[in-house]
């Protein structure tokens, strides 16, 4: 759904839209929709403006990364509010000051007529990701010595070439 600056003019906009997990692209991020994305919420003109609006809401999906460690499936549900505020990337770069009362809101500029919903929700969703994108918190990951998949598989290269934990274990007994 795109949100049309002009269509904010009369009335606020309330949405309610439901993607498949195809639509939303994450670009380069590794991340994909493993379940549909489902957003609800408000767009309206900031009061006093033609062009600034705030933009309120709620997405929810399960999104899908490779595990950091293992390479696996990674699955997170997750659940976002969101309450922007955007306002036309041309008057951002003519320094005008605008008064936000809350003081976490986030502002964004939009390009053009307005904004792309797809767009907005792919950024909270990235967002709302961990830095460290694990299949589960105790993963053990791949084995740097033979590649197999400890979760799956007990190797035996630990116990000969020491892994990181090993080595700092050491190091603490030299000192
Ligand atoms: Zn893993
Ligand atoms: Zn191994």
């Amino acid at each position: 759904m795109f949100i049309k600056i002009q269509d904010l003019e009369t009335r606020k906009l309330q949405f309610d839209e439901s993607y498949a997990a195809d639509e939303l692209d994450f670009g380069e991020s590794g991340v994909r929709a493993l379940s549909r994305a489902h957003a609800t919420g408000v767009a309206e003109l900031l009061p006093g403006t033609e062009d600034q609006f705030r933009l309120k809401g709620h997405v929810a999906l399960e999104a899908g990364a490779e595990c950091d460690r293992c390479l696996g499936a990674a699955a997170f549900p997750v659940e976002a509010d969101f309450d922007l505020f955007y306002e036309p990337a041309s008057e951002a770069a003519g320094g005008e000051e605008i008064a936000i009362d809350e003081a976490d809101a986030e502002t964004g500029f939009y390009v053009g007529d307005g904004i792309e919903l797809k767009d907005v929700l792919v950024e909270q969703v990235l967002l709302q990701l961990p830095m460290q994108k694990l299949c589960r918190q105790d993963c053990k990951g791949i084995c740097p010595v033979c590649g197999s998949d400890r979760n799956a598989v007990t190797c035996d290269c630990s116990a000969k070439a020491g892994d990181d934990r090993w080595a700092a274990l050491r190091d603490i007994a030299a000192n």
